[in-house]
């Protein structure tokens, strides 16, 4: 099964650990998760490469999850 490339956005570290927790729970083949803090950060990971799957939260700040440019 492919691997997937998975960019978690949001500010809190502990919730993205329970996002990619839940991922791996639910059995999803993951190749590499890239975390981000905030919709800026995502931007500079989106420009090195591709990803598979992008879950992003609303609430941040800097770039929220509405103006982040999907
Ligand atoms: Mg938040």
């Amino acid at each position: 099964m492919h691997k997937l490339r998975v960019l978690i956005v949001d500010d809190s570290s502990v919730m993205r650990k329970i996002v990619e927790r839940s991922l791996r729970e639910a059995g999803i083949n993951i190749e590499q998760v890239f975390p981000a803090g905030n919709g800026e950060e995502a931007l500079g990971v989106l420009r090195q490469g591709k990803v598979d799957l992008v879950l992003c939260d609303i609430n941040m700040p800097v770039m929220d999850g509405l103006e982040f440019p999907l």
